[in-house]
């Protein structure tokens, strides 16, 4: 392993990876990257991946063009497929002001050069059949969405960065960091130290704990997020076309195909938290205990207008 570097970037996840490749891209010419296990042994491998242009507010409407733009370069720099699936979306408006706060999102992303247009529920239907449009007013349709594979998508980054010279070191958690009387860091691993001007604390659901390495006290909590994956759908499994992403505003709630059936999961008002006293280090890819009474009013309403759940 090396022993110095401009910048050290801590966590192989979505962003540490992005990171290190934007970082060597603009011309830091020696970055490394370290993480302690694998490449995407956080949150990332399980992200539901949903892509999305339109957004409030404007910078962040901003990052997602973006990242639509990114995700096609990297795989063709990595030649890793990020697992795109490029379906459009669908915002549902069952009310006259959810239909408004569209419209003014729709106008302030168009300033950006992000296109989207409203369309009838009976156009709704025909992109996603499995809508039961009877509450539905109207729908905001963008044609730039969809969903990657975003365990595919750390990878491709990874391999675009290793490209441009970063270097990777999998397999070294970070156990230590140091700053000796204002000079450079120095980073401890059980492979070694690197000395490096700079550290990215890009350790995600870990950011408290290699925070405290340095003596800082971030005020951070995860909080648990679900989805659902149902089994084969056969209203989804007789369709000759890809779903579109479908985000219910009202109820927090967005879904997207997965093979035959749909993955399903919203965005609660109010947020259980993990890990109050510290992540596991040990902690990698399992996955939470099933809580699905806990959303259960969410997917009530879904049902509504997605009676295919039933
Ligand atoms: C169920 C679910 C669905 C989601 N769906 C979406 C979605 O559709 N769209 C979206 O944008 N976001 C979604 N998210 C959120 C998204 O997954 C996270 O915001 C994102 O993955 C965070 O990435 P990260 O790189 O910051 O952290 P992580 O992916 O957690 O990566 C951190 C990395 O740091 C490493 N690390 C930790 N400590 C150390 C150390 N001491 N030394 C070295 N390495 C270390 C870890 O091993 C890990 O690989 C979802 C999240 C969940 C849980």
């Amino acid at each position: 392993m090396k022993d110095s570097a401009q910048v050290v970037v801590i966590g192989g996840g979505i962003v540490g990876c992005s990171v290190a490749y934007h970082l060597a891209k603009y011309g830091w010419s020696d970055v490394v990257l370290l993480e302690r296990k694998e490449i995407t042994s956080g949150s990332s491998w399980h992200a539901a991946g949903g892509l999305f242009t339109v957004t409030r507010p404007n910078a962040a409407a901003l990052i997602h063009k973006y990242t639509f733009d990114i995700y096609r370069e990297i795989e063709k720099e990595s030649g890793q497929s990020c697992g795109f699936h490029f379906t459009g979306g669908i915002n549902i408006c069952r009310t006259q002001e959810e239909i408004d706060s569209n419209r003014m999102m729709r106008s302030a992303c168009r300033i950006l050069g992000i296109e989207s247009h409203f369309i009838t529920p009976q156009e709704a239907q025909i992109k996603a059949p499995i809508l039961d449009t009877r509450d539905i007013l109207a729908c905001l349709w963008e044609e730039d969405g969809g969903h990657v594979d975003p365990a595919s998508a750390t990878q491709a980054f990874a391999q675009a960065a290793r490209n441009i010279g970063v270097d990777i070191y999998r397999q070294t958690p970070v156990i230590r960091t140091t700053r000796p009387s204002g000079g450079p860091w120095l980073i401890g691993t059980k492979k070694g130290e690197i000395k490096a001007d700079y550290i990215v604390n890009a350790a995600g659901l870990w950011g408290r704990e290699v925070g405290k390495l340095a003596g800082i006290e971030l005020p951070l909590m995860p909080v648990e997020h679900h989805y659902l994956v149902t089994e084969t759908i056969p209203i989804i499994e007789q369709l000759e076309f890809e779903l579109p992403q479908i985000n219910d505003n009202e109820t927090g709630c967005y879904a997207r195909q997965e093979g035959q059936g749909l993955l399903l999961g919203a965005y609660e008002k109010t947020c259980t938290h993990w890990a109050e006293d510290g992540t596991p280090l040990d902690f990698g890819h399992e996955l939470l205990p099933n809580d699905l009474w806990r959303m259960e009013w969410i997917f009530e309403m879904s049902v509504g207008i997605m009676p295919c759940l039933v």
